[in-house]
Order: structure tokens, then C-alpha cells, then sequence
């Protein structure tokens, strides 16, 4: 402790603790003021916004906490990425076919980012895939590019093949991409009452896998697409009706988040294959759906661990490229257009997730006496032995011992032998000799698995005005990890180490993992409260599936959001503010009607004014404090 009193400490080691330049790709980074600055431009340069001015000017406006930050620039720039370096692969591959990204709807529906996704990703002829009737109204109504795809998965029923049909009718490009063996004959009495060729595509399921967290959505288990089998005996339909020259598209989705490049590859060979054969069968094809997948680096650590990857976007684009010009060059078949449905790489970094800190749980272990009493139990006098005796050697030994006569003493206390008193004193020498142990072993760089968990179980509980459940939902499903630190105060060294709760009332409403180079952390570093200032915490990378796979636990809904686009002066030349659900609509949501709760509340209040337990006034003062709550944000509200 001494020892660090004396190094100084600038915002240069917060950004190395947390990492950011690690997972940030260059559009977040720690300024020497301490506030985590946004990059709209990337790599590339250019200006920088404090994130810290950006939440000071929506309080102004009365848009509180927690909220959502969309950075439209990021997403500019993941899409001219991506374009770019398929692009630049193409080129130097000599490969003669295009490439046409799509952007998946599911991974985040918002309006303002579909529209967005298409404006930007025009000069790409960049299109969408929908997986759902919603999402293919929602892909039809913005996409106003003729040489962009619209790639239509997912069940299908009568009213969404019309949907695609109408649209590929007004030269809309939907591809209709078969995920079922029995969709086809459907598709076909519905293309031929509207005098149409349908464009069609088929799912491959492949029998390569991708690992991770999203295993079951690729390889033979997945819910969609059809094996070997059924793909012949499509092709055979087809042949026989006379409409083979329909099949133009193979597609395949490995899953999501493919941390490992060779199951990239793999993959892919694998799906070469069966465009080779289909081809040679007679389909015509001439486009190659490579699926999602791209992943995200998450904790900075460029590993094929589940929240990292091993690849880059362009390492992804110039493999992608090489191995299917390698199948279809050896194989003598023209190179075909290269379709990819990247979601996650398109989306996540271009949001934050801010909220603030309510309260916090200091663990402070008491102070113990130097001695016991004399008729104090044998196995307490052996624990406080254990703390006196501590010392950097004999760490793992003291925690074995600690955790031992801890346990003798509650057995003890169930027999009645130790008094309640004498349990609480152990409990505490237990917690002592456990922070001292935490502090003894903080700079080694091997903890034995046993003494992993300790950091935690003494951590400080900070209470942030949010919930997991609604805002970071893959923390809690998939154990996903993500990039979270103070986004202010970064010249000052972090002194407390702690979980963050949330405000639910779930146990598992809280993060407690952390990004780390080599594993996964179990507490964050953190500032001390101030009594006159906010403390505020980002959640990175929060730009895919987060927003719309939410839900609304213990009826807290969506937060405030701002989507901006930085001009290049750094000035914010374009905003919208989008106000997060009031409880009132989240009661309507779950069928309530407000006016009919409130009338109930009224009814109610009336009878404990005939029953004298609250006078006229004071009824007053409770609806009045009702019909103000029930118009409130979810969250906490200064
Ligand atoms: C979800 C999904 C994607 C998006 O995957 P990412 O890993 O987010 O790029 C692409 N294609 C299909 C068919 C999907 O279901």
C-alpha cells in the first residue's frame, strides 16, 4: 500500500487497468483529464468527445440516467470496414467475383440504426436480412437500394413469402433462402400466383462447428437448414419442376461470436464443397452466403477465448476470400459473389451503456481483540493463532486452516456449544485473516483455484441504477463478457475493488466477471464514493443483440437512449433523443390499464379515509404522489 502511495497515477494506467485500448479498436480511449473520450472516427483519427459532456448534456435535459449511447459514426465505420477490407481482399486475391454485406435486423432493430445501416451502407450497395414477417417489413421500408440483398431466413408462412414475393415485385432484391425441407412447395404456390420467379437460396447445415457459447446454432444440432440429403432431394424437386435456375444462393450460419479463425476456415471449406457439387448438379447459384459469426474482441485479449478472437476483420475477409477461390479455382467454377451477414462486428461497438452508482456496500472487516477471554472455544482461540501467525509464506496453509476452524465453529454453534456472540467474533477474525490474504497475494501471478473466489467474497457491492437483465442480457444468458469501467475519474487511482449489483430484485441482477487478458476477473477496480458527486460506469460494446433481447424483469424497462452523429469538428451535428418506457407503458405492455390501477389505488385510499387512518389531506398527497409515479421513469430518478 505504501509503495503505491508513492507512484503517481494518471489516467495512462487507468487505460492500461481496464484495458481500453485493448478492446476499444480505437474508438474509446482515456483522456489526461481522466473522462473516457469516443473517437467517431476510429483508427482513422480525427476528433474526440467525452463521453462525461455527452451525459452532463442530457441530464441538462432532463433525460436521466441510465442511458444509451449510439455513436451513428461507429457504425459508419464497422461498415466501410467491412466493405473495405473484402474489397482491398478481392482486389489483391485477384478474385473475380463482388462481395455484399447484409446487415441482420435481430441484432438490433432500432429504426434509427437500420436506417442508418442502409444510408451508410450505400456506397456498399450494403442490404439487410430479416428472419421474420416485422423484420422484413422493417428491411422492405428502408431499403431503397436496387442492388442491395435483402436476405429473407426463418420460418416462413403464406404472409411472409408474400411479403418478400411483392417486394422482389417492386425490384426489391429478396432472396428466399429455404431452411426447411417442406418450405419449397409452399414458396413455389405462392410465387406462382403472383406470376413470379422466386429467387431462391438453401441453408446448408453443415457438420463443422464454431465452439463457444453459440455452438448449437451452426453443425448437425442446429435448427435450421437442410443436411446433404435433403439438399438432394430439393435439387431433384427442383430439376423435376423445371426450376432448378431458381437456386442462386447457398447459404450457411456457423453461429455467433466464431472466436477461432480455423473454424472459420473450416467451415467454409466444408460449405465449398457443397456449392462445387450443387453447382455440377446444375444449380446456377452465383452467390455464396457465408452467414454471421465475425466475432468481437470483447476483453482485448486477441485470443479464441468465448468473449475475444483471434482474427481481425481483415484477416476474416483476405480467409474468406482465399479459401473460396482456392475450392472454385481447383474445381474450374466461376468465382461467385460473396454474401456475408455480419451483425455483431457491424453493431457492437457503436453503443455505451452508462448508469450511475446509487449506493454502495463497503466490506470492512471489524476490528478483533488481540486476545480472547479465557473461557473462549479452543477452535476460536486457533483462528485468531491463524491471523496473528500470517505471513507471505505460509498464505496457502493459513487459508486452509481458516476455512477449517470457520467450519468447526459453525458446527460447534448448531450444538449449542458456541454462543451466537463467539460465532460473529470467529466470522470476523475469518474475514480478517481473508483480506490480509487477498492483499498478501494480489501481485502473484499464480492463485491456486481455491483462493480464486476470495476477491470476491470481500469485495465492496456497488449499486448501479440499471439492470442486467434489460440492458447487458448476454452477461446473464450466455456468460458473456463485457468491457465495464468508470467512464470519469481516471486521474484518481481506484482504491476500493467491487462487484456492481443492479436494481433488481433477482440474485443474479449483478456483474461480477470481468475482462482479463489471460482469464476472467472476479472484481473491478473502483473509486471511492463522493458525497457531492455522481459516480458514473460505462458498459462497453453494448451495440449487438443487448438492446433487443432485453427484457423487462421486475418491470424495469428500456432506458433513455441518445443517437448522435459527431460531425467533424467534433460537435454533435445530428441528434435524437429517445425517451425510455414509463411505467405507465410498461403496465399497459403487461395489460394494466393505468387510469383503472389508479381508480383502484383512489377506491382503496377512500376506504382508509372511512376508516380514519389517513385524513382527506393526506389521500390527497398519496394520489398525488401516485399519478406523478406512475408517469416516472423505471430506473431511479434524482
Ligand atoms: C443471428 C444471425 C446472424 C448474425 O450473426 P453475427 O454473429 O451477429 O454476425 C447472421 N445470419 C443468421 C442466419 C443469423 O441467424
Amino acid at each position: 500500500m505504501r509503495q503505491e502511495a508513492l507512484t503517481r497515477w494518471t489516467s495512462e494506467n487507468a487505460a492500461e487497468l481496464y484495458g481500453i485500448r485493448n478492446w476499444g479498436a480505437g474508438y474509446y480511449d482515456v483522456a489526461a483529464n481522466g473522462e473516457v473520450v469516443v473517437r467517431p472516427g476510429g483508427v482513422r483519427g480525427g476528433v474526440e468527445l467525452s463521453l462525461m459532456s455527452l451525459v452532463k448534456r442530457l441530464e441538462k435535459r432532463g433525460l436521466n440516467m441510465p442511458v444509451v449511447i449510439r455513436f451513428a459514426n461507429i457504425l459508419a465505420s464497422q461498415i466501410a470496414q467491412i466493405n473495405e477490407s473484402f474489397r482491398k481482399a478481392i482486389r489483391e486475391a485477384g478474385y473475380a467475383g463482388k462481395y455484399r454485406g447484409v446487415f441482420p435486423i435481430k441484432v438490433n432493430q432500432q429504426s434509427e440504426i437500420v436506417e442508418d445501416i442502409t444510408e451508410f451502407g450505400a456506397q456498399y450497395h450494403h442490404g439487410l436480412e430479416a428472419g421474420s414477417k416485422a423484420e422484413l417489413i422493417a428491411a422492405v421500408s428502408h431499403m431503397h437500394d436496387p442492388e442491395a440483398l435483402i436476405v429473407c431466413n426463418g420460418y416462413k408462412d403464406e404472409e411472409y413469402l408474400d411479403l418478400a414475393l411483392h417486394a422482389q415485385n417492386m425490384g426489391v432484391q429478396t432472396l428466399i433462402v429455404i431452411e426447411m425441407p417442406d418450405e419449397l412447395d409452399l414458396i413455389l404456390e405462392r410465387a406462382a400466383k403472383l406470376h413470379l420467379k422466386p429467387r431462391l437460396g438453401v441453408r446448408a447445415k453443415l457438420s463443422s462447428r464454431a465452439g463457444g457459447h453459440w455452438d448449437a446454432s451452426g453443425g448437425d444440432r442446429s435448427k435450421f437448414g437442410l443436411d446433404a440429403s435433403q439438399i438432394i432431394e430439393l435439387v431433384d424437386s427442383l430439376r423435376q419442376k423445371q426450376m432448378l435456375d431458381c437456386l442462386q444462393l447457398l447459404h450457411y450460419h456457423l453461429g455467433s461470436q466464431v472466436s477461432d479463425i480455423r473454424k472459420v476456415r473450416n467451415a467454409l471449406q466444408e460449405a465449398c464443397r457443397f456449392y462445387v457439387d450443387l453447382y455440377r448438379e446444375g444449380a446456377p447459384l452465383g452467390m455464396l452466403n457465408i452467414g454471421g459469426g465475425l466475432a468481437v474482441d470483447y476483453d482485448g485479449s486477441h485470443s479464441n477465448f468465448a468473449s475475444s478472437t483471434n482474427y481481425s476483420i481483415a484477416e476474416y475477409a483476405s480467409d474468406v476470400v482465399e479459401v473460396i477461390k482456392k475450392n472454385l479455382d481447383q474445381a474450374g467454377i466461376p468465382h461467385p459473389m460473396i454474401v456475408s451477414e455480419s451483425g455483431r462486428a457491424t453493431a457492437a461497438h457503436h453503443s455505451v451503456f452508462i448508469f450511475n452508482i446509487l449506493d454502495v456496500r463497503r466490506f470492512e472487516p471489524k476490528t478483533i481483540p488481540d486476545r480472547l477471554s479465557v473461557d473462549s472455544s479452543e477452535m476460536l482461540e486457533n483462528l485468531l493463532e491463524v491471523c496473528q501467525t500470517l505471513t507471505p509464506r505460509n498464505v496457502q496453509e493459513a487459508y486452509h486452516d481458516a476455512v477449517y476452524y470457520r467450519e468447526e465453529i459453525r458446527g460447534l454453534f448448531l450444538h449449542g456449544d458456541v454462543t451466537l456472540r463467539e460465532r460473529a467474533l470467529g466470522e470476523s477474525i475469518f474475514w480478517r485473516i481473508i483480506r490480509r490474504i487477498t492483499e498478501l497475494v494480489k501481485d502473484r501471478k499464480y492463485i491456486p483455484d481455491e483462493m480464486e473466489s476470495m476477491d470476491s467474497a470481500i469485495a465492496d457491492v456497488y449499486y448501479g441504477n440499471f439492470s442486467v437483465f434489460q440492458s447487458v442480457p448476454d452477461f446473464w444468458a450466455v456468460d458473456q463478457l463485457f468491457p465495464v469501467m468508470p467512464i470519469h475519474r481516471l486521474n484518481e487511482r481506484p482504491t476500493r475493488r467491487g462487484v456492481i449489483a443492479d436494481i433488481t430484485c433477482d440474485s443474479d441482477g449483478k456483474i461480477d466477471r470481468f475482462i482479463d487478458l489471460h482469464d476472467v476477473r472476479h472484481v473491478l477496480e473502483l473509486h471511492e464514493l463522493k458525497s457531492d458527486e455522481e459516480y458514473y460506469v460505462g458498459v462497453f460494446l453494448t451495440g449487438a443483440y443487448q438492446e433487443t433481447i432485453g427484457d423487462m424483469h421486475n418491470l424495469i424497462g428500456n432506458t433513455n437512449a441518445l443517437h448522435v452523429w459527431i460531425g467533424p469538428d467534433g460537435k454533435i451535428t445530428d441528434s435524437k433523443e429517445i425517451s425510455g418506457d414509463r411505467i405507465d407503458e410498461i403496465l399497459t405492455y403487461m395489460e394494466y390499464s393505468p387510469a383503472d390501477v389508479l381508480k383502484r389505488i383512489e377506491t382503496r385510499a377512500e376506504k382508509a379515509v372511512h376508516a380514519k387512518m389517513i385524513n382527506a389531506r393526506e389521500k390527497q398527497a398519496l394520489m398525488k404522489a401516485y399519478r406523478v409515479g406512475i408517469s416516472g421513469y423505471t430506473y431511479f430518478e434524482k
